[in-house]
C-alpha cells in the first residue's frame, strides 16, 4: 500500500502553481501556496476563484464544494510555511539558479521525510536534486497548462529518485485525477523535447516571412488537427518559458537544430511574454 499524502506545499503562485494548488485542494489535500510576490499570491487566489466559478457554472461542482476547495488553500509570501508539508511541489519561474536556491532553502526548513517535486519544463532533475540533501526523495512532476483541464502529468525520475518516492508521487498525481507518463531525465523530457522545437520552428517560419502569424497558426490547426496553432500556444505558455526551454535543449543536447529563434529572443527581450504580459505574438486585453 502506498502511503497517501495530505499536506501539500506549492512554491510559485503563477499560472502553473495556482493550478496545481487548485487540483490538490480539489482532491481534498490541505494546501499552502507561497510566492515571493504578494501580488502573485493575490492573482493566484483570484484565478483559482475564477476557475472554480466556471466549474460551478458548468454544474461540475456545487457552490458549497467550490467554497470548500478554496478554503483548503492558504496563500502566503512566507516559505517557512512548508516546514510541516509531506510534499512540496515547486512551480517558480523556469530558471535553474532560482530553482536551486528555492530547494536549498526548502531543504533547510523541511524535515528529511518531505518529498520535493519540481514542475520544471526542461531542467535536469538530477542537477536540481543535487542542491538538496535528499536526491532519493526528489522527482519531476510536470503538469500541463491549464492544470485543472489538462489530463497529463509527465513524471520524471532523476538518477537517484527512489522507487518509493516515484510510487507515492505517481499515486498523488492519479489522486489529482491525472494520467501519468514516465520520462527519463534528459533535457526537455518527452513533451517539450518534441513540442518546443515545433514552436521554435514556427517562430523561424514567421521571421523568414514564410507566412503571417495567423496563416501559420491556421495551417497547423486545421492542417494537422491541433487545438491551437503553435504561435498562439507559445503566447499561452509564456514566451519567456519557451525561450528558457529552448536554451536548456540547446545547451543540454548541443545540437544547433535546437538554437532559439532570434525573433523569439527579440520578443522576450522586449518584455513581450505572451498572454500573461498582454502582448506576445498577438495582443491581448
Ligand atoms: P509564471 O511566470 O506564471 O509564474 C512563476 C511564479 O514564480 C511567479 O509568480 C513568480 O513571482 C514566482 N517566483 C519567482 N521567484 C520565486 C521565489 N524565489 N519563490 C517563490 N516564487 C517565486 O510561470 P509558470 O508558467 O507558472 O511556470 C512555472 C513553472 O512551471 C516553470 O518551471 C515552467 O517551466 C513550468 N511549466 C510551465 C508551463 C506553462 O505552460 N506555462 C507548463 C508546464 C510547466
Amino acid at each position: 500500500m502506498v502511503q497517501e499524502m495530505e499536506k501539500v506545499g506549492v512554491v510559485g503562485a503563477g499560472q502553473m502553481g495556482a493550478g496545481i494548488a487548485q487540483v490538490a485542494a480539489a482532491a481534498g489535500c490541505n494546501v499552502r501556496c507561497t510566492d515571493i510576490s504578494k501580488n502573485a499570491c493575490d492573482k493566484g487566489k483570484a484565478s483559482v476563484a475564477k476557475s472554480l466559478a466556471r466549474l460551478v457554472k458548468k454544474e461540475r461542482i456545487s457552490e458549497k464544494e467550490a467554497d470548500t476547495i478554496a478554503t483548503r488553500i492558504v496563500w502566503s509570501t512566507d516559505p517557512t510555511l512548508h516546514a510541516d508539508r509531506e510534499i512540496v511541489i515547486e512551480a517558480a519561474s523556469e530558471n535553474e539558479e532560482l530553482k536551486k536556491s528555492i530547494f536549498a532553502q526548502l531543504d533547510a526548513c523541511c524535515p528529511a521525510e518531505t518529498i520535493f517535486a519540481t514542475n520544471t519544463s526542461s531542467i535536469s532533475i538530477g542537477r536540481l536534486a543535487a542542491s538538496t540533501t535528499r536526491s532519493d526523495r526528489f522527482i519531476g512532476m510536470h503538469f500541463m497548462n491549464p492544470v485543472p483541464i489538462m489530463k497529463l502529468v509527465e513524471m520524471i525520475r532523476g538518477i537517484a529518485t527512489s522507487d518509493e518516492t516515484y510510487q507515492r508521487v505517481n499515486a498523488l498525481a492519479e489522486r489529482f485525477g491525472k494520467t501519468t507518463t514516465l520520462s527519463q531525465d534528459f533535457p526537455g523530457f518527452i513533451a517539450n523535447r518534441i513540442l518546443m522545437p515545433m514552436i521554435n520552428e514556427a517562430f523561424f517560419t514567421l521571421m523568414e516571412g514564410v507566412g503571417s502569424a495567423e496563416d501559420i497558426d491556421t495551417t497547423m490547426k486545421l492542417g494537422t488537427n491541433q487545438p491551437m496553432g503553435p504561435l498562439a500556444l507559445a503566447d499561452f505558455i509564456g514566451l519567456d518559458t519557451c525561450l528558457a526551454i529552448m536554451r536548456v535543449l540547446h545547451d543540454g543536447l548541443g545540437d544547433s537544430k535546437y538554437r532559439p529563434c532570434p525573433l523569439l529572443i527579440q520578443y522576450v527581450d522586449a518584455g513581450f511574454m505572451g498572454r500573461k504580459s498582454g502582448r506576445g505574438v498577438y495582443t491581448y486585453d
